[in-house]
């Protein structure tokens, strides 16, 4: 099987570590509501405050877990390269590919029909032979990760029972991601053993890796390779480092992944991807790729132009909380996403939602990254309709069921000013779904200012409503 033992370890120590951590969930149960939330919450002064931001390595994942089977192809592609009459073609099948006939019926086991935007130009590429090298830089949720594993798939040759791609990750989490999209494209070769360098996962000394894949973080590879020689960093041919730009800020990992690069044979095959592209990145980039094809995929931008807004002027929040209560006593709302400024209000509310019957999921910054999957898990799979955040998560929420975005609290930054950027990334969509998208701002008057800073900002009318008006709220729904 594919990477039988080790997958199975480092999948039962994330089933476990999973577990411990959601005893800590208390899931309340009121008739048909239910809502998750954690139980060490209590009145602490922290609770008051902003809920803090997360690191770039667990918002990388989240979206990752959010954005799961959606591809979308509404890209604009970018093309660079040294020599431009070195042959550069696009595929529209997988077929095209010549791929192995296994890796090929893995691909249509995982429901992939056709390649997405980037995979159709990448694709030909990092298959080609003489092997190029490449930049690849995208946001999340475009295909890079199945775009590589296959790449690293079909260099393997089966015959040599030794480590010849190696793949790094910054996180634990990531390589794992990465280690399970690698085991279900290879479910049809069942000869191709993959390993994880992890932590968690120790050998013993004197080891000699018969694996033809190591997927795994920087400092536990450099170990591995170096330290233990656990295997031969020379008879490395593919080389893939993903998330690059977390790479960077992540203490450490950029100056471990130079120091395994300079054991690498100068032939062998270097895959670099990337959600960003800025300097620090590129010269990243420079050291490790040398004469890269370098793709770029430009996202739609976000915006406003697909949303209704309005902003309901409420005295305080218990009035902010039956503005909500009038907005669902009078609509049908799909999903929806509520934040809010802190950690005690979100709680307050979704204890106060889940009271009234809703099914709610809460968000907050003091969760593990296992519990905050496990609540977009199960936001995104429809088993709760109400999200209630903090600011933990403004970006990378595109479900595509989400009809409704509420701003209990309106962002506002240290200073207490609009926070314009968090105001976009809440609401904004890029229009991909074509869908009208609703968003209601909760205000006191105190805070009309903000409001009115946001609405001249974007210069898009932000609309009076009037949650106690059966006749406002109908007017919600309509086209
Ligand atoms: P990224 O690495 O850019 O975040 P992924 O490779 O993880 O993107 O792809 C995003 C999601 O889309 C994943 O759930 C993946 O299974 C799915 N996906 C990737 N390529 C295809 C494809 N060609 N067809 C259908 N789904 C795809």
């Amino acid at each position: 099987m594919a990477g039988k033992v080790d997958w199975a370890a480092c999948a039962e120590e994330q089933q476990k570590m999973l577990a411990s951590e959601l005893k800590n969930l208390k899931v309340e149960q009121g008739g048909e509501a239910s809502v998750q939330h954690h139980t060490g919450d209590g009145d602490s002064p922290e609770d008051n405050q902003p809920d803090e931001a997360i690191s770039s390595a667990e918002v990388s994942l989240l979206q990752k877990v959010i954005r799961k089977g959606l591809i979308t192809s509404k890209y604009d592609i970018e093309v660079q390269r040294k020599d431009p009459n070195s042959p550069l073609y696009s595929v529209k099948s997988f077929e095209a590919l010549k791929l192995r006939p296994e890796l090929l019926k893995g691909l249509y086991a995982m429901g992939f029909d056709a390649p997405s935007k980037i995979q159709e130009t990448a694709l030909p590429t990092l298959l080609a032979d003489p092997p190029h090298n490449m930049i690849a830089q995208s946001q999340s949720g475009t295909g890079k990760t199945a775009a590589f594993v296959l790449a690293m798939l079909s260099r393997v040759d089966l015959n040599q029972n030794h480590p010849q791609v190696l793949c790094l990750a910054p996180t634990y989490e990531l390589a794992l991601q990465i280690g399970e999209v690698a085991t279900k494209m290879a479910q049809f070769l069942p000869a191709m053993k993959i390993v994880f360098a992890v932590r968690g996962e120790d050998r013993p000394r004197g080891t000699r890796l018969t694996d033809h894949i190591i997927i795994g973080t920087p400092g536990k590879v450099l170990d591995w390779g170096v330290k233990y020689k656990f295997f031969d960093l020379s008879k490395i041919r593919v080389f893939v480092l993903d998330e690059a730009d977390v790479m960077i800020a992540t203490q450490g990992h950029q100056d471990q992944s130079f120091r395994i690069h300079k054991y690498l044979p100068s032939t062998c095959q270097v895959m670099f991807f990337s959600a960003t592209y800025e300097q620090q990145v590129m010269e990243f980039a420079e050291v490790i790729v040398p004469d890269p094809i370098i793709i770029r995929l430009r996202r739609e931008e976000e915006s406003l132009d697909n949303i209704k807004q309005y902003y309901v002027l409420c005295s305080d929040q218990e009035a902010k909380y039956n503005a909500i209560a009038n907005i669902y006593g009078g609509i049908t709302v799909g999903q929806a996403i509520i934040f809010c400024h802190t950690k005690k209000t979100a709680g307050w509310l979704a204890s106060k939602m889940a009271k009234d019957g809703h099914s709610v999921a809460l968000l907050s910054g003091e969760l593990t990254v296992e519990q905050r999957i496990s609540v977009l898990d199960r936001f995104r799979q429809g088993t709760e309709k109400v999200l209630i955040t903090t600011n933990v998560l403004s970006r990378g929420i595109d479900v595509e069921a989400v009809t409704i975005v509420v701003n209990f609290d309106l962002p506002i930054d240290l200073q207490r000013r609009a926070d314009c950027e968090t105001y976009l990334h809440r609401i904004g969509r890029t229009g991909r779904f074509g869908k009208m998208g609703l968003a209601i701002n909760l205000c006191d008057s105190r805070n009309m200012h903000i409001l009115k800073d946001i609405e001249m900002h974007f210069g898009k009318e932000i609309k009076p409503l009037d949650t106690e008006d059966p006749d406002d709220i109908v007017k919600l729904s309509q086209k």
